[in-house]
């Protein structure tokens, strides 16, 4: 299948319920541009509609019930939730839920249990003794009244807290209890990385372990779901979310899709956890997003025959979501690494027209930031166009020079006139000679963006001389095909 996803959100929304009416009304024109998938954004009642959504206050709260000062969450209503996922079904267009599982956050009461204070930086050195502390644990959701699940969280179905209301400090306590530590199978950064933020859920815990999975089997049926994104997968056991998968793949099939976010541009953290969790999740192209934010920050020093190096994409194609920027990238977020707007167009031409991984448009590069609109959405919709009548076919590298590379998709029968020619160049005006196959000899090629204006005639060889503007995109694809 040759995909598209879009993550149709960005951190900036305005908070005025009216984004599922919005993603409603989009449907028919994300399916035009070929837009397969859509990551929505997280639609569980978080600590305010102001909350972007990962600020979970109720798993089974879609925007039902009038908790955290409102019916609705920052997007709208549960119903007008399911209409904007029936549209896109209506559409072919497949919904993948932000599952944020790790925290909740909001609790309606407090609880006095024992903890510790650990270090910051090395979760497993203690910094006191531990004592009593009052945290914000108990989650009964009056409003809710036991609808669909008649559980209620209290401290032990937690590992970690970072308040304590009794004296106002702020720090990262460890919950103490009967079989309670950090969890074993999360990453190791500070030491131990199961504590993330707020009150951090202990999935060792059989409770919560069945509670999780019902309400992952339910909202699946509930919303009629495609899949999930798996929020901050790298602070949860990941033998839990192993266990998660295929307790909804056996109520939902097993193609219900995931997508797990495991922040690290570490390439072999990401192949630990993709073993660990038996290939169950495709994983996002962390790797690949700070190498094209790296060359979007060094420009012309950055040596773009590496551009690929490290990445997901590289060893496993399969399972790789590639991705140019996203919500905690974008400028003045919590992971900010925004690739540079003049490389975007680049970043875009590689991930839609490579011939592996599952690529990701961001929302906020095709439609807008806050208030400002993108400028790239333009590009990214010829390049969109490029990929449904041209990408196709094997495909062959040019990675050989630090300014200028690209590659050819050699196109096949059954797109007739498919087949292209890729350069990108964050230097100087370049050129390349490619080759496009003997068989298209004397054929006529123009250059798709728009970009270069002049034409190419391929020679006896199959060669073509292809020329790129400097520190831009060119997609060169047969004239009149
Ligand atoms: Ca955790």
């Amino acid at each position: 299948m040759n995909g598209i996803m879009m993550q149709y959100f960005e951190w900036n929304l305005p908070d005025d319920g009216n984004f599922w009416k919005k993603l409603k009304e989009d449907a028919k024109h994300l399916s035009e541009i070929g837009v397969t998938a859509v990551w929505i954004p997280p639609a569980c009642k978080a600590t305010g509609t102001n909350d972007v959504g990962y600020g979970i206050y109720d798993l089974w709260d879609l925007g039902e019930f009038d908790q955290k000062g409102s019916v609705r969450t920052k997007y709208g209503t549960k119903q007008e939730l399911i209409d904007a996922i029936n549209e896109l079904h209506a559409h072919k267009i497949g919904v993948y839920f932000d599952a944020v599982m790790n925290h909740k956050a909001g609790a309606d009461r407090t609880e006095k249990f024992m903890a510790r204070e650990v270090n910051p930086d090395n979760r497993e050195q203690r910094t006191s003794d531990p004592y009593e502390i009052e945290g914000w644990t108990g989650f009964d959701f009056p409003a809710r009244a036991d609808k669909y699940s008649d559980f209620k969280w209290h401290w032990y179905h937690f590992t970690g807290t970072d308040f304590n209301q009794a004296n106002g400090k702020t720090a990262v306590y460890q919950i103490l209890g009967q079989n309670k530590d950090w969890a074993d199978n999360v990453d190791s950064e500070h030491g131990n990385y199961d504590y993330l933020m707020y009150a951090d859920i202990d999935f060792d815990h059989p409770e919560v372990i069945e509670e999780m999975k019902r309400w992952g089997a339910w909202v699946a049926k509930e919303l009629n779901l495609d899949g999930f994104r798996l929020d901050a997968i790298k602070h949860i056991n990941d033998q839990y979310m192993k266990h998660f998968l295929d307790a909804v793949r056996a109520e939902r099939g097993q193609d219900f899709y995931a997508v797990g976010e495991y922040w690290k541009p570490d390439k072999a953290s990401l192949d630990e956890y993709l073993a660990a969790v038996q290939y169950k999740t495709d994983l996002f192209d962390v790797p690949l997003h700070f190498n094209l934010f790296q060359a979007s920050e060094q420009g012309k020093d950055y040596d773009l025959q590496n551009i690929l190096n490290d990445s997901l994409v590289k060893t496993h194609p399969a399972l790789s979501v590639t991705f140019v920027d996203n919500h905690d990238s974008q400028w003045g977020s919590s992971l900010q690494s925004q690739v540079q707007s003049w490389f975007k167009p680049q970043a875009y031409a590689l991930i839609l027209l490579m011939n592996v991984g599952y690529p990701c448009i961001f929302y906020g590069d095709y439609y807008r930031l806050g208030d400002r609109e993108s400028p790239h959405r333009l590009i990214i919709d010829i390049l969109l166009s490029a990929r449904k009548k041209y990408a196709y076919g094997e495909q062959r590298d040019y990675f050989d020079h630090p300014r200028t590379v690209g590659f050819v998709r050699m196109g096949d029968d059954e797109h007739p006139g498919s087949g292209l020619a890729l350069l990108i160049s964050n230097g100087e005006n370049g050129n390349k000679v490619m080759n496009v196959g003997e068989h298209r000899k004397g054929e006529v090629w123009r250059e798709y963006t728009g970009n270069v204006k002049s034409e190419v005639t391929i020679d006896e060889q199959g060669n073509g001389n292809f020329l790129v503007e400097g520190g831009n995109v060119a997609v060169w694809v047969k004239k009149d095909a």
